[in-house]
């Protein structure tokens, strides 16, 4: 497919055949009907070995190029996604489950060539770091030659640029590994990128978890990117250690919200809503537990209450839906889990948690409980899904204390009317962002990651740019 057609008349089944499996593939279903959305290509082990060798052979020649010429492919990149960006959304809507609208598909692709266009713009240049007559020494970042970009199902085209756009601009070439549930729109992503790109510059494997292990110890590649599970992130650290491979994890989390009692429920209900329930809260740091004040916490609930039922939930294709099914059966189920544990523990569900199994879809309602036990199941584990805990606190040192009390520490979010005292208890959070009277509200030019379980390693920004590079110093 050229370019002119991409810009043209592409629809997402041109895309989709462009990166179907012609035969042996693997079959990827709608999580909202059920309905067969296309074949994936069922990569094995060996394809990895003729991606990575095709990275290699491309990377010296890109990272030949100069800073600007990369930078201008990107530019052209963000240009060929955003002429793709009606299908590029359709396919994943179909795919991932998430609605066209709202913060979900058309969101993501626009997220694409923003980050792209972000990527793209920012200066790194040669620092000097001790000038003084005797010693003069400056740091570089030179190309680190392959990185593995291993992503997941929630965000999968979104994440995929967080993870190739540095890297290219950096001068790497990239072997992208996506989830086994969302490769197609990773592959289609991926096809469009490539329409401006050298041959062989960016590779996309869609195989199985073992394409990934391999991946990861692979001797030609220097570096992983990797969003997932902390399980996986464990044997991603694992399996680096014997090629000594630089690693940034991104690992999810479970992030907490503080409302203090100065803050107005009215006024903060809509983004707390979305903090939590963005992408049908399977997002990394998304709001997965509340904590609110005695003195408001009737409020808050009534005030989340309202916003929950005007957002309507359904297929994803479906104009109207802001909200969609998990999208596979196995979050479903630890979403379904956790409800149960908090309704079994006597918690007050609030709106719905009752999903109706014999529905086709995953799907689960959008659920707020109240009266939840800190220690709480739903609260002390990742749901991942649309079931927020909303917990009452008297002493905002214990509310402190328990949202610091996880081995996770992603995002966080303080509320309050006061931005001052918000920010001196944001210093206190564990946490690798603290958003005040917002949560999630990633941004290109800010650094963005975790501590604790939550992984390491800085994503966007000029920091992010440094982490695709290996440093070098030059001192004499
Ligand atoms: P995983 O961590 O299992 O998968 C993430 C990626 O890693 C996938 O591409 C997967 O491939 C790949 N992978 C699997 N095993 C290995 C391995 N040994 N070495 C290298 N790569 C590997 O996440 P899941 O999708 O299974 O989700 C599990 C949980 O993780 C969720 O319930 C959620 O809590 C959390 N999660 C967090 C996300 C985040 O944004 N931080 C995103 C998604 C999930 P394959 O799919 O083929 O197995």
């Amino acid at each position: 497919m050229t370019q002119a057609t991409l810009q043209t008349s592409t629809t997402a089944e041109e895309l989709l055949a462009a990166v179907e499996a012609a035969d042996n593939g693997r079959d990827i279903l709608n999580p909202a009907t059920g309905e067969l959305v296309g074949r994936a290509p069922a990569h094995t082990v060996a394809d990895l070995e003729t991606a990575v060798q095709r990275a290699v052979d491309s990377q010296q020649g890109w990272g030949a190029l100069s800073d600007e010429e990369r930078c201008d492919r990107l530019m052209k990149a963000a240009d060929a996604v955003e002429a793709a960006a009606e299908p590029l959304a359709q396919l994943l809507s179909r795919e991932q489950g998430k609605p066209l609208n709202g913060p979900n598909a058309r969101f993501e692709v626009g997220a694409c060539s923003a980050w792209l266009r972000a990527t793209a713009s920012f200066e790194l240049n040669e620092e000097t770091l001790v000038d003084d007559g005797e010693t003069h020494a400056v740091i570089n970042y030179r190309p680190i030659g392959v990185v593995g970009a291993i992503g997941p199902w929630n965000w999968p085209m979104m994440i995929t640029i967080w993870q190739i756009a540095p890297a290219l601009r950096m001068g790497n070439a990239v072997v992208v590994k996506p989830s086994e549930y969302t490769p197609l729109s990773v592959l289609a992503l991926v096809h469009v990128i490539n329409t401006v790109l050298p041959d062989g510059v960016l590779n996309v494997v869609s195989g199985e978890g073992d394409v990934g292990a391999a991946l990861s110890t692979h001797e030609a590649v220097g570096k992983i990117m990797f969003t997932g599970s902390t399980t996986t992130g464990k044997k991603i650290i694992e399996a680096s250690a014997g090629t000594v491979k630089r690693l940034t994890l991104e690992l999810g989390g479970n992030d907490a919200g503080i409302v203090l009692d100065d803050a107005d429920p009215k006024a903060i209900a809509e983004d707390l809503f979305w903090g939590a329930f963005i992408n049908t809260g399977q997002t990394c740091a998304a709001l997965k537990r509340l904590y609110v004040p005695d003195a408001i916490y009737d409020e808050v609930c009534a005030a989340l209450v309202e916003v929950a039922e005007q957002m309507p939930m359904g297929v994803g294709l479906e104009e109207q839906n802001v909200l969609g099914p998990l999208q596979n059966k196995a979050q479903f189920d630890i979403v379904d889990r956790l409800v149960n544990a908090a309704k079994a523990s006597g918690a007050r569900v609030l709106t719905s948690g009752e999903p109706d199994y014999d529905a086709p879809g995953y799907f689960y309602p959008t659920t707020l409980v109240a009266d939840i036990d800190p220690d709480n199941p739903l609260v002390v584990e990742e749901q991942f899904g649309p079931a927020l805990p909303i917990i009452r606190y008297t002493d905002l040192d214990e509310a402190i204390a328990q949202a610091n009390a996880l081995d996770v520490g992603l995002g966080s979010s303080v509320w309050s009317s006061d931005r001052d005292r918000a920010r001196e208890v944001a210093a206190r959070i564990q946490a690798g962002t603290v958003w005040i009277n917002k949560h999630g509200g990633v941004d290109p030019r800010i650094p963005f990651g975790g501590i604790k379980g939550s992984g390491y390693g800085l994503e966007f920004g000029v920091e992010g740019l440094k982490a695709l590079g290996v440093p070098q110093v030059i001192s004499g």
